[in-house]
């Protein structure tokens, strides 16, 4: 049995000491300033996969404290990208502005109970008087404020009779205190500026570290996950609970997910997507959700990705390599396959009148996908790379003389090679009837495996490939701005390539194998006249799927 992470391990102890009543209770709390990322994804699986595990909830909840910065079409896409990872909030989605009357109220409890104070200084001073690892802070001169005084001026601040940064509310906790998220955080700031949510009703907005563990307690969370950098946050989460003596959940940290090859935090993706470098949130080389999905990755690949890569309290990157592995395994086993030719190079077939349909396996790793007829005729397309006239000693596909299978269909050999000066124009081949199926009734073995469309029967398609899309294992490290270290070859765009008719029939975002180049899927940029297909991954070891027919 795989062991237990260390969260599952707390959740184990809390419900055999009954410390929650035996429930599981989790949320995933996106801020939505931006599409999720595959660091969501692992967020996302922990939260909803711990609460399927032990028979829990899991709430979806915007953590919408921040009006200058989040838009309506984030709320949309992530609520999009959760259901399509395959996770149901059910009819659990919260926003926390919809908290903001019930934090306000307790943010006066606190007041009353002389833990908060109205400051005037502004952002940068206040951050100035904090102090240092090595030095206490300063106490504000506004700290011992009269309770009435304090009341009447939030009361204010709410009114709208400041302007922004005129004020703040601060926790009153300590100057000194070792930890310098309790040196008297800011709990309120003034904005005036309209939310997704609440529109112009509020002008003061909550703190991160004041709202998440209110927003946590009303919604009766028991295990609050969140990423290691808010380990000492911890403190000030357990403080402000404590204070206002309501429910109190347990906040967990877990090492958040880096990848190599990637940065993953919204504001550097937004920056890309702002300065055109690439054609969107779900441009196919963007870590998120959405780009992954277009990108033809599965669902139950990235989940299977979280699983493996587990949780631990250590910060580490996980090579880009695990996330493509995973894919490669599921797609092995869900995609049908088809064939494509990305460099068509013309082959005629010198012995061959008419057309034949030949009888093809969908999936040899799912038998449940059936079979299906793959017109033939005397002229197909092969890929140029398949070919060469001259080959050198290990190069076992066609070449002069040299006798071949076209997978599924008949053994060719070439018997010429039609040329344009220098290029190969088209390459002859005679067929050995007998062979129909790709097998010689004599049992003689052919060395190569090549696929194929036929001429006539064939489809265009603009196929786009992609690659990493930083040179540079960890583009953030480097000197310089990362976008330096994009890499601007990692979209190709291949024009004219031959594809099986029913390629063309297939929805949106439909997943598939093309045989012997790797795992493809429709792009959404598809329409009837004109077929776009991206190329999610190439198959780990093309070589392996040559040597079998
Ligand atoms: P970013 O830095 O990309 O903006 P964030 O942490 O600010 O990410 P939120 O929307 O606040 O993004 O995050 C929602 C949840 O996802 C949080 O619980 C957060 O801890 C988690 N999360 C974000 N990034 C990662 C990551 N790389 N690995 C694991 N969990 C993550
Ligand atoms: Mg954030």
């Amino acid at each position: 049995m795989v062991p237990k992470d260390f969260i599952r391990e707390i959740i184990d102890e809390d419900n055999a000491s009954g410390r929650f009543d035996g429930r599981i209770h989790t949320r995933f709390p996106p801020e939505p300033n931006g599409y999720l990322h595959i660091g969501h994804a692992k967020s996302i699986c922990l939260n909803f996969g711990i609460a399927g595990e032990y028979g829990g909830k899991c709430n979806l909840r915007f953590d919408d404290t921040n009006p200058a910065k989040e838009e309506e079409e984030y709320v949309s896409s992530i609520k999009d990208n959760v259901r399509w990872l395959g996770f149901d909030w059910e009819e659990r989605l919260y926003f926390a502005s919809d908290y903001f009357e019930q934090m306000y109220k307790w943010a006066v409890d606190l007041i009353k109970k002389g833990k908060a104070y109205v400051d005037d200084h502004t952002a940068d001073e206040i951050s100035r008087m904090r102090g240092s690892l090595t030095a206490p802070g300063i106490e504000s001169e506004y700290r011992n404020r009269s309770t009435e005084e304090n009341l009447e001026l939030f009361e204010r601040m709410r009114k709208g009779e400041f302007r922004d940064a005129e004020k703040v509310l601060r926790a009153r906790i300590d100057m000194s205190h070792p930890n310098m998220n309790m040196r008297d955080p800011v709990m309120y700031r003034i904005l005036h500026s309209t939310h997704h949510n609440t529109g112009d009703e509020w002008c003061i907005y909550p703190m991160y570290d004041w709202a998440h563990g209110l927003e946590d307690s009303i919604e009766g969370i028991t295990h609050s996950i969140c990423t290691l950098e808010f380990e000492n946050h911890r403190p000030l989460y357990d403080w402000f609970l404590d204070e206002l003596e309501i429910y109190h959940p347990q906040q967990i940290e877990f090492a958040r997910l880096n990848l190599t090859y990637t940065v993953m935090s919204k504001r550097k993706l937004l920056e890309l997507v702002r300065k055109k470098l690439v054609s969107g949130w779900d441009d196919p080389r963007m870590p998120t959700i959405s780009g992954m999905r277009r990108r033809g990755y599965s669902p139950a690949s990235i989940r299977d990705f979280c699983s493996r890569i587990g949780v631990a309290k250590i910060n580490s990157t996980i090579a880009i390599e695990t996330l493509e592995h995973a894919v490669r395994e599921d797609l092995n086993r869900t995609s049908p396959r088809y064939m494509g030719v990305l460099d068509p190079l013309l082959m005629r077939i010198e012995n061959y009148e008419g057309e034949d349909e030949m009888d093809v396996i969908n999936n040899p790793e799912d038998p449940s996908a059936g079979r299906r007829k793959v017109p033939f005729s005397g002229e197909v397309y092969v890929e140029r790379e398949d070919f060469m006239e001259d080959p050198p000693p290990k190069f076992y596909r066609l070449a002069p003389g040299r006798e071949v299978r076209l997978r599924n269909a008949y053994l060719v050999t070439c018997t010429n090679v039609v040329k344009d000066g220098s290029e190969v124009k088209e390459i002859v081949c005679k067929v050995d009837p007998a062979s129909r199926g790709g097998d010689a009734p004599d049992g003689r073995k052919v060395r190569s495996t090549l696929h194929w469309v036929s001429a006539k029967h064939a489809i265009d398609a603009e196929v786009r490939q992609y690659d990493k899309l930083f040179t540079v294992e960890d583009p953030l490290s480097m000197p310089g701005d990362f976008t330096e270290y994009i890499d601007h070859d990692s979209l190709k765009v291949l024009k004219g390539c031959k594809v099986e008719q029913i390629v063309g029939k297939l929805p949106h975002l439909s997943r598939f194998q093309f045989e012997r180049l790797g795992y493809f899927c429709i792009d959404p940029d598809s329409d009837p006249d004109r077929l776009v297909i991206n190329r999610t991954i190439t198959l780990r070891d093309t070589w392996a799927k040559v040597k079998g027919k």
